[in-house]
């Protein structure tokens, strides 16, 4: 991986293996009366992440992206997101204090992780504002999206692209816009920027899945952030051309629309056709054209400017091509590893057309939101 100094042609890429100190145990469930450990379902495994980054340092893509060194997001930064009591509680928790996160477990590395991740989004946003870099992904661990100012969700605990929003709003830029592909609502955006006009929080999520109750598209933001909030609940099975129908008719014009300083998108890739958390369609060829779509479209609309931070992603055997092919479709370029998987079933399945399912899905937030964009 090349030196921020000598790179010309940027795409900065935040990591460090210090971030896999916080590994959480197993889920367990409680059967008859003791509980029973998930080990197989541990959504929380670091090695999820470790395998993920391997593939990305043997693909060609390693001569291509630019090592962003991660620091501790300071205090001030996290505050401008999330309650003074609430940090407080996370970080004793690390140190053994008590702790309720829903499915969110605290282990004595959760604290430095999770600032170092939001560090990681912090550097990435500067060197992009900076004009250091293009565009940048922060290969983050633990995830941020379901975080709230005041809890912990789901293995979320701070919100990395709210405080990288908050910190570029601080910075300068005028309006940004956070664009979530992971399969679970964003609702941590939406709760947090709900009454704000100068934050757009778009949530491309699966209908009726988690949390519970969120991402409704009647959902559009309160009276000082009308039409800001953006969810598209959209059915099971999703393919790559549903995901990419859904960009095209809604995110796009809708960033347009918006104009905003910079794009930030939470990059969950649990919507990929072999992710156990999830019931979606998407194949390393879909996510690679997500990708690409949306460094477009910053391009156009944002001066290029685009920090893409990983959320979820859970399926051992495919997540790691998922994210190649992010970053490909951010480096428009091939990283040399074929999809192990393009011959199997499932993934043809995933380069399936676009149903009348997700056809009437994308056009009832159409005209929902129309009286805002168009
Ligand atoms: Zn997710």
């Amino acid at each position: 991986m090349r030196s921020i100094d000598t790179a010309r042609h940027v795409l900065g890429y935040a990591y460090s293996p210090r971030l896999l100190a916080h590994d959480p145990p197993p889920t367990t469930v409680d059967i008859a009366g003791r509980p029973f450990p998930l080990g197989t379902a541990n959504v929380s495994h670091a090695v999820l992440t470790a395998q993920a980054h391997e593939l990305v340092t043997r693909s060609a893509l390693c001569g291509v992206l630019v090592a962003v060194p991660l620091t501790p997001a300071p205090e001030d930064a996290l505050l401008a997101v999330h309650t003074p009591a609430y940090l407080e509680r996370l970080c004793a928790a690390s140190a053994g204090g008590s702790w309720d996160g829903e499915y969110a477990p605290v282990t004595p590395a959760t604290w430095d992780a999770a600032r170092l991740t939001a560090g990681g989004v912090l550097a990435a946003v500067d060197g992009v504002l900076d004009g250091r870099l293009e565009r940048a992904l922060v290969h983050a661990r633990p995830p941020g999206h379901h975080a709230e100012p005041d809890r912990a969700i789901a293995s979320t605990y701070l919100n990395n692209l709210a405080i990288g929003a908050e910190h570029a709003r601080a910075r300068g830029a005028a309006r940004v816009a956070i664009v979530d592909w992971d399969v679970h609502v964003g609702n941590g955006a939406e709760r947090i920027f709900w009454d704000r006009a100068d934050v757009l929080a778009i949530s491309l999520h699966q209908r009726d899945w988690y949390p519970a109750h969120a991402g409704d598209l009647r959902a559009t933001g309160g009276p000082r952030g009308e039409g800001c909030t953006v969810n598209v609940p959209l059915p099971p099975a999703t393919t790559d051309a549903g995901y990419l129908l859904a960009f095209d008719e809604l995110v796009a014009p809708i960033v347009r629309a918006f104009a905003p300083d910079l794009v930030l998108v939470a990059a969950g890739q649990d919507p990929s056709a072999f992710d156990p958390t999830g019931r979606m369609l998407v194949s390393a060829a879909g996510f690679r054209a997500l990708a690409h779509r949306v460094a477009l479209l910053a391009g156009e609309v944002a001066g290029g400017r685009l920090v893409v931070s990983t959320e979820g992603g859970y399926s051992p055997v495919y997540n790691p091509f998922c994210l190649l092919g992010v970053l490909e479709g951010l480096a428009g370029t091939d990283g040399g590893v074929p999809d192990p998987w393009a011959g199997d079933a499932t993934v043809r399945a995933a380069q399936e057309p676009a149903d009348d399912r997700v056809r009437d899905a994308v056009a009832a937030v159409r005209r929902v939101h129309q009286r805002w964009f168009s």
